[in-house]
């Protein structure tokens, strides 16, 4: 009885499974085909105001994207974009992402002058009319509008050109791009005479990835390509030094004066090569010894290709950029003033003020361990609630005393780290 009864049930979890599938791929193609609508606009503001002023749509030639999870179910980022079938109303996009501009508004800088950065966003590009709405997380943890427009795909004022064409290299391949999580590695500061150079360092990089769990794992859910984009000149600014280069991405060091903090402002640019190939998630590699990388949720990745420590910063800022993980260190200086507010839970999956512990990590602790938990040797491997994470050293908590988020060790994500990841693979894959 009891036998048959677990086959029934899991028949019964099969066919729904199944039928779920088969709405989200349905749901794909009544609203959307498998190019991209890429939507530029310029982010302005200062300290305490914030607005975003639409520049162009673009369309490209590829969608890199999940055909099945349509509707973002992580809540992370400061930011999400939200899109409705214009004639039902209906959500039928949506993703959740961060942003330099937030970044740079929680500096002192932001507090004298305003700013205006670039950014993008992309979606499927639509069949039918949409709405596109982007929200912006508020000081209450809710979301509220910050832009809304009406989008006709037929629309003659969207750019329809192909994008710069680059050689692309598929660096490691397992699959249709739909049910795979693509990373499309964009090499900066590489000259036609390193292209060899550029080769190895994405191939070493690619390597890398797969050095460490969760990713080791999950190899065949993964697609890494490489634009070889080739720069004037090698290497990349590096502003304290009064050194300038000219490379194709643009990036630099001292991004906010933090002088290993290491990105571009020229996402336009840095977009335009990637339309080369299907991508999830933009992987910037610099082609410098110097220590320093930087990423985004959902925005890019950035790191420099020949520092000692290039392996752990390319990991480490992964997990921000896929992940929505956080920095579970304190004790550095960053540019960074009151990052997290201790009122409410921080949205990244390894951070806690105890406001909602039960919706972090709490189901993955032991009920015996303390809260907050010593940061003592006996509790070295417990999965606990350590005091210190998000650049303060109180009254934000991190989930285990090292892991990659927080000290450089390569292949050392903790247990929730790793979980989250998982969970973020699953999504672009399942
Ligand atoms: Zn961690």
């Amino acid at each position: 009885m009891y036998k048959n009864m677990s086959t029934l049930k899991m028949l019964f979890l099969l066919i729904i499974g199944f039928n779920f599938q088969l709405f989200g791929q349905n749901n794909f193609d009544k609203f959307f085909t498998s190019a991209t609508l890429r939507f530029d606009y310029n982010h302005v503001g200062d300290f305490k105001s914030e607005y975003f002023y639409p520049v162009q749509l673009k369309k490209e030639p590829f969608w890199g994207g999940t055909k099945i999870n349509l509707i973002d179910e992580f809540n992370y980022g400061e930011y999400r974009i939200m899109i409705y079938d214009s004639a039902s109303n209906q959500l039928i996009y949506s993703k959740g992402f961060s942003s330099l501009f937030y970044e740079w508004k929680t500096t002192n800088e932001a507090k004298a002058e305003t700013k205006s950065f670039y950014e993008t966003q992309i979606i499927p590009f639509p069949k039918q009319t949409i709405i596109l709405e982007i929200q912006t997380r508020n000081k209450k943890d809710s979301f509220e509008l910050s832009l809304k427009k009406y989008i006709n795909p037929t629309s003659r004022f969207i750019v329809n050109e192909n994008p710069q064409k680059f050689n692309s290299i598929k660096v490691h391949y397992s699959g249709n791009s739909a049910e795979k999580v693509d990373i499309v590695f964009i090499p900066d500061g590489y000259t036609k005479d390193e292209l060899k150079k550029l080769r190895d360092d994405m191939n070493r990089f690619s390597g890398y990835l797969f050095n460490s769990s969760p990713y080791k794992e999950n190899k065949d859910k993964f697609n890494i390509w490489a634009v070889e984009a080739i720069s004037e000149e090698s290497g990349t600014d590096l502003p304290d030094e009064k050194i300038w280069k000219n490379t194709i991405a643009n990036s630099s060091f001292s991004t906010f004066d933090s002088e290993r903090y290491l990105m571009t402002y020229d996402i336009k640019t840095v977009r335009d090569i990637a339309a080369n190939v299907p991508y999830d998630q933009i992987y910037i590699i610099v082609n410098s010894k110097k220590y320093g990388g930087g990423a985004i949720y959902n925005y890019y990745n950035c790191c420099s290709a020949d520092n000692e420590l290039s392996e752990f910063v390319f990991i480490h800022e992964f997990g921000h950029g896929f992940a929505g993980l956080a920095d579970e260190y304190y004790d550095s200086q960053v540019s960074f003033t009151d990052f997290f507010s201790q009122d409410i839970e921080p949205w990244s999956p390894n951070l806690t003020t105890l406001k909602n512990f039960d919706s972090k990590w709490k189901n993955m602790m032991d009920k015996n361990t303390a809260i907050p938990t010593p940061a003592d040797n006996k509790n070295y491997n417990i999965i606990g609630v350590y005091e210190g994470g998000g650049y303060v050293s109180k009254g934000v908590y991190r989930p285990y005393i090292n892991c990659s988020m927080h000290t450089a060790i390569v292949d050392g994500f903790c247990p929730v780290c790793k979980s989250a990841i998982q969970k973020m693979i699953d999504f672009y894959t399942k």
